[in-house]
């Protein structure tokens, strides 16, 4: 383990999103100093980080100026390609690591990855032509859903296909790509873990989150979640190994399907900040953006103890329209990105609404 990095530090962040964004207050208030790539010059992290590099992330020259001009680097989101970033690993620390990445970046490797530590996912079946996917129909019954392996996300790149029904051109819409078909679960409800592991293996998880989605898009996040005390406490051990496998430095959103008859599915992981985990920053003292500059930084985790129960909502496209009306509310954090066009199914904010802390 490293010493901690110096507060006044620079931490790069590939990634100008509003996650990015988030990341960036956080280092602020800590005194890190960030420098964020993404292709665009307005870009929400840009509005907040202390400078920005203008270029696509798997440009290796801007890659390298970024691992240059910081003292750690990080990721915003999953879909960074694993080539260009681990010839810069030499240079400086990348968290999360590599292998985090390569694991969540195709659905594949991540389900094959979560099954051979012991972790139940979905049935699924590999799919890399018609015929594949014919025989994986058969093999898996039932109402199923075909994604793609990779670059999916607020479920793009999936259709369901029902038992025994039409599948002939599914493939082909979504692009003909190496895709993985799982069948489709009957969940009772879905919910996820953040949670943070330091440079000394030290580990925090804030409670689960119940999660409610729209056409594919996280709507709504509610803390507590609405399962068992051992339900919750399977999911955390679960996200600790995981993390623990991956040697995990930073944050992780887990992802949950519990079933009616209490099965824990892992859905998918995302080796980053997680929208589901918007809420700890009006509802807990140190927020998972804090958390992950802390161990991507070397410093100590704070506690994930939350202080009220809430409701998180993602203003989405047109929603966002209702921001003015939303400051008038009592116990309400709102949150707004500095997108300028609010176009259909893009995240513009979050709203997250707190009440009293009631005894589970
Ligand atoms: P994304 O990367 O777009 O978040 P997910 O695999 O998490 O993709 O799918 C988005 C949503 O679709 C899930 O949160 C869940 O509501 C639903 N979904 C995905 N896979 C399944 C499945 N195997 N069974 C039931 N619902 C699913
Ligand atoms: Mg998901």
């Amino acid at each position: 383990m490293t010493a901690p990095l110096p507060f006044g530090s620079t931490i790069g962040i590939i990634g100008g999103g509003q996650l990015g964004r988030m990341l960036a207050s956080s280092a602020a208030r800590l005194g890190f100093r960030t420098l964020v790539l993404d292709p665009d010059a307005d870009c929400p992290a840009a509005q907040v980080a202390n400078e920005l590099i203008r270029g696509a992330y798997d440009d290796a020259a801007a890659l390298r100026q970024l691992a240059d001009r910081s003292d750690v680097v990080t990721y915003e989101f999953e879909n960074v390609p694993v080539g260009p970033l681990r010839a810069l690993q030499a240079a400086k620390p990348i968290h999360p690591p590599i292998e985090a990445l390569e694991v969540a970046q195709d659905r594949v490797v991540e389900k094959a990855f979560l099954n051979g530590i012991g972790i139940a996912t979905a049935p699924w079946r590999a799919v890399d032509d018609p015929q594949e996917l014919d025989h994986a129909l058969l093999d898996l019954r039932g109402d199923c859903i075909l994604k793609t392996r990779r670059l999916g996300y607020d479920g793009k790149g999936q259709a369901t296909i029902a038992d025994g029904g039409p599948h002939d051109d599914v493939f082909e819409s979504l692009g003909s790509v190496p895709a993985i078909l799982e069948k489709k679960v009957p969940f009772e409800r879905e919910i996820s873990v953040i949670s943070a592991r330091g440079q000394d293996g030290s580990f925090v998880a804030f409670d689960p989150a119940e999660n409610v989605h729209r056409m594919g898009i996280l709507s709504r996040s509610t803390v507590p979640a609405k399962v068992p005390q051992e339900i919750a406490e399977r999911a955390v051990e679960t996200a600790r190994a995981i993390m623990d496998r991956l040697g995990y430095v930073g944050v992780i959103g887990v992802e949950f399907f519990v079933g009616t008859d209490g099965t824990l599915l892992v859905n998918e992981i995302a080796p980053r900040v997680h929208n589901s985990g918007h809420w700890t920053e009006a509802a807990c003292t140190i927020s998972q953006f804090e958390q992950h500059i802390r161990a991507v930084a070397g410093h100590t985790l704070g506690p994930a103890n939350r202080h009220s129960d809430c409701v998180m909502e993602n203003l989405i496209g047109h929603d966002v329209e209702r921001a003015e009306a939303l400051l008038t509310e009592p116990d309400t954090l709102v949150t707004l990105y500095g997108k300028r066009e609010a176009r259909p199914g893009r995240k513009m904010g979050h709203v997250t609404r707190l009440s009293p802390r009631k005894a589970i």
